[in-house]
C-alpha cells in the first residue's frame, strides 16, 4: 500500500499547504525543482556520490547479538548513527542542499531541536559554500549546547528563539517567518516530514535510502524480510525513511515509537496519537497536541528531537489505515534503553533512538500499548531497529541526571 497522491501532497485527508499567500509561489517553485531533480540523472549521480563519499553510506545493518538475547528475537540495527554528523538528518540535508544549489539559492535556513538537523544543515552549507542561519529554541540551546558550538564552528549563525516553549515548534515559526521575507535567495531546509507540500514527500524520499539499503541487506543476510520494523517518531523522518520501502510487504509489521515523556497529562509528553486531535500546524493537516480551545499544547520529552506537538501527515494516514502501529515509551524507559544498548552492544544511542530500543526491550512483556491496529500479532523472529543517531550529544544530560 503506497500513500495516495503524493503529487498534491495529500496522504488520505492529511497534508496539504496551509500557508500565507506569499509562500505559495516559492512552494510551487520548490515542488517543480524537486520533481525535475528526481528525473535528472546528473543530480542523482551527484547525490549518490555525496551519500557514499561524504555521508558514509551505505550504513551497516548490524546483528546485535547480546541485545537479541535480551529482546527474544534477532535484532538488526540500521546504523544511521554512523552517518557523518551522527544521525540520519544528513540524508535529507544533502538532498535539499543540492537542490537549493541547483535552484541558485545562496542561503540556507533551518530549524533545529536536538541540534542534529542544524548541524547537518550547517555541514552541507559549508560543503556547498552557502550562507547558513539556524533557528533554535533557547531551552534546546541549553540542553544541546555542544551542538550549538558545532554549528558555529561550521560557519553557521545560530539564532536563539525565546518565544513560546522555546523548543522546536517555536524555532519552526521563526524559520518560516524568515523564509517569507527572504524567499528570493533563501531555501528553507526543513528537517523532517513536516510542513506544507512538497516537504513531507521530498524529505521522505531523501530518507527512503535507509529502507532501500536495509531491505537489500536483510535479504542478503537472512534471505527473507524481517517480521517487524521499529523506529522512534519525532516529526517522523527516520521512521518513514525505514518504513516506506516495506509498505507493500504485508508480512512486515511496523511500529513507530513516540515520546511518552513523564506522564499522560497534556504538556507532559509528545505522544500525538495518544493525546492529540487533528488540526493544522506549520502548514500541514495532521494530529496536533492541543488544548480544548485548539491552542497548541506544550510538550515534554527527555529527547529534544522527539519534543514536537505534531507529526508528519503521512504517519497520520498510516495510523488511520492501520498499516503502521504507534506506541509510546516514557523518559524513564528511554533511559533504560540508552543504558542497555551502551552496555550490551558498545553503542551509545541518541536519546531519541533509545525510545525505539526501549520498545524492543518491552516486546516480551507486552505487545499491547499500541494505539492502533492489531496488537495481538505473533512474536517476531527477526526485527530491524532504526538506530537514528548516536548519543554523544546526550552525554551531558545523562551525567546531570546521574548527579541528581
Ligand atoms: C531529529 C532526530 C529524530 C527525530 O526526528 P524524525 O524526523 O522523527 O526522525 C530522531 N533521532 C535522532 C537521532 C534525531 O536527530
Amino acid at each position: 500500500m503506497k500513500s495516495s497522491e503524493p503529487d498534491t501532497g495529500h496522504f488520505g485527508v492529511y497534508g496539504g499547504q496551509f500557508v500565507p499567500e506569499t509562500l505559495m509561489s516559492p512552494l510551487e517553485e520548490l515542488a517543480r525543482a524537486y520533481a525535475q531533480s528526481s528525473q535528472d540523472a546528473e543530480f542523482q549521480l551527484e547525490l549518490t556520490r555525496l551519500r557514499q563519499h561524504f555521508a558514509g553510506r551505505p550504513t551497516p545493518l548490524f546483528l546485535a547479538q547480546r541485545l537479541s538475547e535480551e529482546v527474544g528475537c534477532k535484532v538488526y540495527l540500521k546504523r544511521e548513527d554512523l552517518c557523518h554528523t551522527g544521525a540520519h538528518k544528513i540524508n535529507n540535508a544533502l538532498g535539499q542542499g543540492l537542490l537549493a544549489r541547483q535552484m541558485g539559492k545562496t542561503r540556507l535556513i533551518a530549524e533545529t531541536g536536538a541540534g542534529q538537523h542544524g548541524v547537518a544543515t550547517a555541514t552541507v552549507s559549508a560543503l556547498f559554500g552557502l550562507q547558513c542561519e539556524v533557528f533554535m529554541g533557547t531551552e534546546d540551546m541549553q540542553r544541546q549546547a555542544l551542538n550549538v558550538v558545532r554549528m558555529e564552528l561550521l560557519g553557521a549563525r545560530v539564532t536563539p528563539v525565546d518565544s513560546g516553549s522555546r523548543t522546536l515548534k517555536d524555532a519552526i515559526n521563526e524559520a518560516m517567518r524568515d523564509w517569507v521575507t527572504n524567499v528570493e535567495d533563501t531555501h528553507y531546509l526543513l528537517g523532517s516530514v513536516l510542513g506544507p507540500h512538497p516537504y513531507p514527500t521530498m524529505v521522505r524520499d531523501f530518507q527512503s535510502v535507509i529502507g532501500r539499503e536495509a531491505r537489500q541487506q536483510i535479504l542478503e543476510y537472512e534471505n527473507q524480510l524481517p517480521d517487524l520494523l521499529v523506529a522512534c517518531v519525532g516529526g517522523g523522518s527516520n521512521s518513514i525513511g525505514l518504513f516506506h520501502e516495506f509498505l507493500g510487504d504485508d508480512s512486515v509489521r511496523m511500529v513507530g515509537v513516540e515520546a511518552g515523556g513523564k506522564g499522560k497529562q497534556l504538556g507532559e509528553h509528545a505522544a500525538r496519537f495518544e493525546g492529540g486531535r487533528v488540526g493544522v500546524l506549520h502548514g500541514t493537516f495532521s494530529y496536533v497536541l492541543q488544548d480544548e480551545q485548539g491552542q497548541v499544547a506544550t510538550t515534554h520529552s527527555i529527547s529534544a528531537g522527539l519534543d514536537y506537538p505534531s507529526i508528519g501527515p503521512e504517519h497520520a494516514h498510516l495510523r488511520d489505515t492501520g498499516r503502521v502501529q504507534y506506541t509510546s515509551v516514557s523518559d524513564q524507559e528511554a533511559l533504560g534503553g540508552f543504558e542497555a544498548l551502551s552496555r550490551l552492544e558498545g553503542i551509545i544511542p541518541a536519546l531519541e533512538s533509545a525510545h525505539a530500543v526501549a520498545y524492543c526491550l518491552k516486546l516480551k512483556e507486552e505487545d499491547g500499548g499500541l494505539t492502533s491496529g492489531d496488537a495481538g500479532s505473533e512474536f517476531p523472529s527477526c526485527l530491524i531497529l532504526n538506530l537514528s543517531g548516536r548519543g554523544d550529544k546526550d552525554v551531558e544530560i545523562i551525567r546531570d541526571l546521574r548527579q541528581q
